[in-house]
């Protein structure tokens, strides 16, 4: 998003990477039964608003879920504390491509429509390419010799990624992250997992919303695989494929329907859909993240059960808010690795692929 407003020449106010205080600031102020991501959202709008910004964009939403309310939430508790704040409210393209234009033209002022593509071109090959570093840090994780050296690698090619103005600047700083991850020296000779890690988008995406769950999956000797990643998300449900071949292996809500056969909100039926996936293809577990009270992930959820005994697979859920220890995860997340690790010892040749 960055990316794509500096294009368009807005001066963009980038609030600090989401920690205690942003939560704790987000807990004070919104109701206690929302979600997890609209107490941290309100956190960054606040701490944004003490760095300078006047305003902010947020996505409105259509579906069973709260999203579609958390953006006039949000705007309302803001003016009740009295923070000046201009917004806009996105609703996505479903709701009426005209609308959405308009909304767009809103914000882009007298930009031409061609810079706003050119925008979005570059943006999206921002999100293509940090989605492509992640897909081989989840692989170094858990062979790395020492731990967290592809992390800090990864941390440091996000600033090189983010300061690139063009595709030549873009591409070099890849490739030399790229080379950096490869020669990453890793240890070869032992049990590596296979994890899926399913639920709700912005605990999937956001590492501080689950605790880093997917990191310590990796350093507990897990490859991970998400069910989403950002940028296929924005081709796929934003754009409909038009910014780059859609991956047909990930058309992960095809696998859903002898369990789930329709839309309950989020990404509750791509759970499911991308469990079975992962199951077919020999993963020893799933890991499903949800905050707490979501709706479309207590669907799935309540149908995972299902999923287990007639696919072979495993699932743990985790619910996250803000009364989550990190202590207490690491516990499960050890003990569910171990009991994979038994399984995979004793039970491999007996396993059932739905
Ligand atoms: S998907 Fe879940 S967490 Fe997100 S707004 Fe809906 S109910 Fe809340």
């Amino acid at each position: 998003m960055k990316a794509l407003l500096e294009h368009l020449g807005l001066d963009v106010v980038v609030p600090p990477y989401s920690s205690k205080r942003t939560l704790s600031l987000g807990v004070q102020h919104a109701p206690e039964f929302a979600c997890l991501p609209l107490k941290i959202n309100l956190g960054n709008l606040i701490e944004a608003r003490e760095l300078g910004a006047d305003a902010f964009i947020m996505a409105g939403g259509v579906g069973p879920c709260r999203f579609g309310l958390y953006a006039q939430l949000e705007k309302e508790i803001l003016y009740d504390l009295g923070y000046t704040y201009e917004s806009l409210v996105l609703e996505p393209p479903d709701m009426g491509i005209l609308k959405f234009l308009k909304e767009v033209r809103q914000i882009i002022g007298t930009v031409s429509w061609w810079r706003v593509w050119q925008s979005v071109r570059i943006a999206y090959r921002k999100a293509y390419l940090i989605d492509e570093l992640e897909r081989v840090l989840q692989e170094l994780r858990p062979r790395e010799v020492v731990k967290g050296t592809a992390d800090r690698i990864f941390s440091f090619s996000l600033s090189t990624i983010d300061r690139a103005k063009n595709n030549d600047d873009l591409n070099e700083a890849f490739g030399l992250a790229k080379q950096k991850l490869l020669h990453v020296p890793t240890d070869d000779n032992q049990i590596i997992l296979k994890i899926g890690l399913v639920g709700e988008i912005y605990t999937l995406l956001e590492p501080f919303a689950s605790l880093e769950i997917e990191k310590k999956l990796g350093y507990l000797g897990a490859h991970v695989n998400r069910s989403l990643y950002l940028s296929e998300w924005i081709n796929e449900h934003l754009f409909h494929g038009f910014l780059g071949k859609k991956n047909m292996n990930r058309q992960f809500k095809d696998y859903s329907y002898p369990f789930l056969n329709h839309f309950v909100g989020g990404h509750g039926q791509e759970s499911i859909g991308a469990s079975v996936a992962f199951a077919k293809e020999g993963y020893d577990g799933i890991v499903q993240l949800a905050p707490l009270t979501c709706m479309p992930e207590i669907v799935a959820h309540t149908i995972f059960p299902k999923v287990t005994k007639e696919c072979g697979i495993p699932v743990l859920t985790i619910y996250l808010d803000e009364q989550m220890g990190q202590e207490g995860v690491n516990t499960r997340l050890e003990a569910f690795t171990d009991l994979l690790r038994k399984k995979r010892a004793l039970l491999d040749p007996l396993r059932t692929i739905c």
